[in-house]
């Protein structure tokens, strides 16, 4: 018999390859950017066209190929990369295989335009089908264009195997998204059918992620870092509040290259260990630096699978190194990131048996100036450790009946389980709100509580929810300074975002038509003229600490002024609200919001 045995003609064999590396115009996408991010562009140009089909352009200003490597970049296994397999165990570079653009070329119409710094001209190659049609000399700028067409136009079968543009697109953005978080450092200018999607600059990780995935995001990060000899962390993850029903932004890069790890995932969802409601998701963008020696990623062509040489080392580090920043975030000020670490307060995981973070529920129409059969009634917090406090106790005044819910930080106090106790309030003075609870008594300020639940209020409202506002019939004018309306400008979106809503600002008048719900209109001047007065004291030094100064001075402006007399449902639901916050035993300007006295204390009183 004779030999049947052939070799594949190479362009067969490019479009086999193809069906590795491209399968779909997203592989593309990712193919292309990294490659101009390993010519060390810094301003990078994505153009795509019914996503992608039609269309995937990248333009960076990298450093070029000479006219040689143009036409040998897209031979198979041509790469400048890597020389020997030693090589691969030391990369520091997204491509290594030089597979991709030969695979490209086989199914693709490709265009190139590339010209290096030294060069007068550049080189234009145009290839379809891995077959060269046209080379020639042309005048572009340093850097390189390759546009890739009528994607699978030789493979009607794979071309009729993509999905609607819509869901192509959803893929072209997730990769997108990878490689512009993994590089905060270059610009991308992103175009979908010539209208721009994102133009990123050049910016730090956090401005980067903020840029990617919207403003809002900002105030959910809570930073990560860690050194030790075998890997550095870095990034962020979100407080477990903000933890999602779909399992949304979730990055981990090592080395700076995306990747998927279900174990080290694991490690990450562990340490929000009993942080988050069932179902839930956190974020996170982790950027984990290990030695390339102690890596394989040459596991799978699309290189998002890995493999660690210390795998059991960097789940426990990577473990305790979130749980750590997570418990720091949780007992410290809400708000200002960049603190100095060393003055938080260290976190005690082993006391932390049970741990829900309690959530801000407030009820927006509630209304302590109103009177009861005004203001609603809303859903109760969840947490389940204050009510410990109330247990034991016996009927001691008849005053009003609520269930009141526990706090973390106090766990301590209360070590009880029963389930739903009866506790009773009274207002003293027309400034306490005096509770029995189950060691002895607690005082609670009304005006620095309040304090407390409007802030916490405001900061829900600037960083998470929708504003509603209450329309003013007549529009409000205020007349001020120059001075105060150019810092009214500044802080304008701020104020909309806890529900002001300007109809225009003049040189010396500021007219409103919406203000928030729980702002009485004949208040308002007077709340602006401390606002204005209280930012210009604290010289805010970021963005954070001026939306910060704003919640402090709204809140203290509306707080149930002490004097007030408060009815049973009012001293109800403020007595819920303040222990449903994130730090209750605080005002917004650091004062106890509550005293208790314990029996032993009030018997040594009789004692003595
Ligand atoms: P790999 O990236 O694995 O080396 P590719 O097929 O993606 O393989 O690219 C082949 C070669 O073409 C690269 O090694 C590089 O030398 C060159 N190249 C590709 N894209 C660019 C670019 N945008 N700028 C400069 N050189 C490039
Ligand atoms: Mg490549």
């Amino acid at each position: 018999m004779s030999d049947i045995i052939q070799l594949l003609p190479d362009h067969v064999a490019n479009q086999i390859a193809a069906g590795e590396v491209v399968q779909r115009p997203a592989s593309v996408v990712k193919e292309l950017l990294e490659n101009a991010i390993d010519a060390g562009a810094t301003e990078i140009k994505l153009l795509i066209k019914d996503a992608g089909k039609t269309l995937v352009q990248v333009i960076d200003n990298g450093k070029g190929m000479s006219t040689t490597d143009a036409r040998l970049s897209f031979e198979r296994h041509a790469t400048s990369k890597i020389r020997t397999a030693e090589d691969l165990f030391n990369l520091n570079t997204k491509g290594f295989r030089g597979e991709a653009l030969a695979s490209i070329a086989a199914i693709a119409h490709v265009e190139v335009k590339t010209k290096q710094v030294d060069q007068e001209l550049g080189t234009h190659i145009k290839i379809e089908g891995s077959t060269i049609q046209n080379q020639d000399v042309i005048a572009t700028p340093t850097g390189t264009s390759i546009a890739v067409k009528h994607l699978f136009f030789n493979i009607p079968a794979r071309r009729n195997f993509l999905k609607s543009n819509s869901i192509e697109l959803r893929h072209i953005k997730d990769e997108f998204y990878r490689v512009a978080l993994t590089h905060p450092s270059i610009a991308f200018d992103f175009y979908s059918n010539d209208s721009e999607v994102l133009n990123l600059n050049s910016s730090n990780l956090r401005q980067r992620i903020v840029a990617v995935f919207g403003k809002k995001i900002n105030e959910k990060l809570v930073p990560i870092q860690e050194h030790t000899d075998i890997i550095t962390i870095e990034g962020f993850v979100s407080k477990p509040e903000f933890a999602k029903k779909k399992r949304g932004e979730q990055f981990f890069f090592v080395n700076n290259r995306f990747i998927k790890n279900g174990y080290l995932h694991h490690a990450v969802i562990n340490a929000f260990d009993q942080l988050l409601p069932p179902g839930h998701h956190p974020s996170y963008f982790l950027y984990l630096s290990v030695p390339p020696n102690t890596i394989d990623i040459n596991i799978h062509p699309t290189k998002t699978e890995i493999k660690f040489e210390n795998e059991h080392a960097l789940y426990a580090i990577l473990r305790s190194t979130v749980k750590h920043s997570l418990g720091q975030y949780n007992v410290s000020p809400v708000l200002d990131f960049n603190r100095d670490a060393t003055m938080d307060v260290p976190y005690s995981f082993k006391d932390k048996t049970s741990v829900s973070t309690p959530k801000i529920t407030v009820n927006p129409s509630f209304n302590p100036f109103e009177s009861e059969s005004n203001s609603k009634s809303y859903d109760k917090p969840k947490t389940a450790q204050w009510e410990s406090l109330y247990s034991g106790t016996e009927t001691a005044l008849d005053v009003q009946e609520i269930e009141v819910e526990a706090d973390v930080v106090h766990k301590d106090l209360f070590n009880s389980s029963e389930n739903e106790i009866k506790v009773k309030t009274l207002q003293v003075h027309k400034k306490y709100i005096l509770s029995v609870i189950k060691s002895g008594v607690v005082y609670i300020n009304q005006n620095l509580a309040h304090q407390r639940v409007l802030y916490e209020e405001f900061l829900t409202k600037m960083t998470i929810e929708d504003t509603s506002s209450q329309q003013l019939l007549f529009p409000l004018e205020i007349a001020f300074n120059k001075g105060d309306i150019t810092l009214c400008k500044e802080i304008q979106p701020d104020l909309e975002s806890v529900g002001f809503q300007f109809d225009k600002i003049d040189n010396d008048t500021i007219t409103l038509d919406g203000i928030p719900v729980n702002v009485n209109q004949n208040n308002v001047q007077g709340l602006f003229e401390e606002l204005f007065e209280d930012i210009k004291n604290e010289i805010p030094d970021s963005s954070f600490s001026q939306l910060d100064a704003i919640a402090k001075s709204l809140a203290r402006s509306l707080a149930i002024k002490n004097g007030t007399k408060l009815n049973s449902k009012e001293q109800e639901e403020l007595l819920q609200q303040l222990f449903s916050c994130k730090e209750p035993n605080q005002s917004p300007f650091g004062k106890k919001t509550f005293i208790t006295l314990s029996s032993e204390e009030i018997q040594l009183k009789f004692d003595n």
